[in-house]
């Protein structure tokens, strides 16, 4: 099943498979059995973060598995409070310690937070770190346009991805598409809508779901796939994991997927990137 997961090129050589698992609020002393749940359904692809909490169940897990470190992707993220140059360098070292890793896949800057307005140095201090080799691609997470043309003008060092919040009520199209045109693959996140509004009850969703035999998650995932996102979504649950995996045997039709795209409502699950700080 793993060899299912269709993989995504990134800008600087480097490939990432489309479909992954997110750890966000998976507590800290359950991540190692949820990790190792997720390794034998299949994923390959686990996006965590510093501010999570649960690197060293995460590493836990991977180092138990037995699967060859070349298999995996990692991602984590730096945190807010530690953008900055020898903040980061730090707060990277410590990561990659409580992951028990030599190098990640992916580092992100968490937030853009403009308040601080530390994000371009802190970008500068990942493209180091991706000099080293200790991260084999770097990228941003919530930055908008005026975040992005800042720091490609100010480093010209593109990021791998953009790590945003999108999901059919919240598509986000404008800061999508200018990451698309510059190179920049778009990562969902809350792809589920983090289940805080009924999307997986919504007409269309439930009409394609039963029309391939599918579930309504699995019509969303694989909205989201068909859509060239890439998306992690999270379950405690074994079951839904292995649902949300099993997303590689059926295709939504362009009316079935313009259906779902039509969704659009300019909703928001999460803080809004001006706002975190
Ligand atoms: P999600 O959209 O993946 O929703 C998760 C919730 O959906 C679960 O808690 C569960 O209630 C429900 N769910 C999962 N599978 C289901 C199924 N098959 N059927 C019915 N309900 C199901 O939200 P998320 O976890 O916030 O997002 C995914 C990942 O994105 C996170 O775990 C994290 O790795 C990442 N993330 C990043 C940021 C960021 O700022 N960069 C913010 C939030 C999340």
């Amino acid at each position: 099943m793993t060899n299912s997961v269709p993989t995504i090129a990134l800008n600087d050589g480097h490939t990432i498979p489309q479909l992954g698992f997110g750890v966000f609020k998976v507590e800290p002393t359950e991540t190692t059995r949820i990790v190792s749940d997720a390794l034998e359904v299949g994923y390959r692809h686990i996006d965590t973060a510093a501010i999570y909490g649960n690197e060293e169940g995460v590493g836990k897990a991977l180092a138990t598995s037995g699967i060859d470190r070349s298999e995996l992707f990692i991602t984590t993220k730096l945190w807010n409070d530690d953008q900055g140059t020898q903040s980061a360098l730090d707060a990277f070292d410590a990561s990659l310690e409580k992951l028990g890793l030599d190098y990640v896949d992916l580092y992100l800057i968490h937030w853009p937070t403009p308040a601080k307005d530390r994000y371009v140095e802190s970008w500068k201090t990942l493209a180091q770190i991706r000099e080293s080799g200790r991260a084999r691609s770097i990228g941003v997470s919530n930055f908008l346009v005026p975040h992005l043309e800042r720091i490609i003008s100010e480093t010209d060092v593109v990021p791998a991805v953009n790590q945003i919040e999108l999901h059919p009520a919240g598509q986000q199209a404008e800061v999508a598409a200018f990451s698309r045109q510059h190179g920049m693959q778009i990562e969902a996140w809350g792809p589920l809508g983090q289940g805080k509004y009924p999307l997986l009850e919504e007409p269309v969703v439930t009409a394609a779901a039963e029309a391939h035999g599918k579930t309504p998650a699995q019509v969303v995932i694989r909205w989201h796939l068909q859509s060239g996102n890439i998306v992690f979504p999270k379950s405690n649950r074994r079951e839904r994991m292995a649902e949300n995996f099993d997303v590689f045997d059926f295709e939504l039709s362009n009316t079935e997927l313009a259906t779902i795209t039509a969704l659009e409502r300019g909703g928001r699950v999460g803080s809004h990137p001006n706002e975190v700080n």
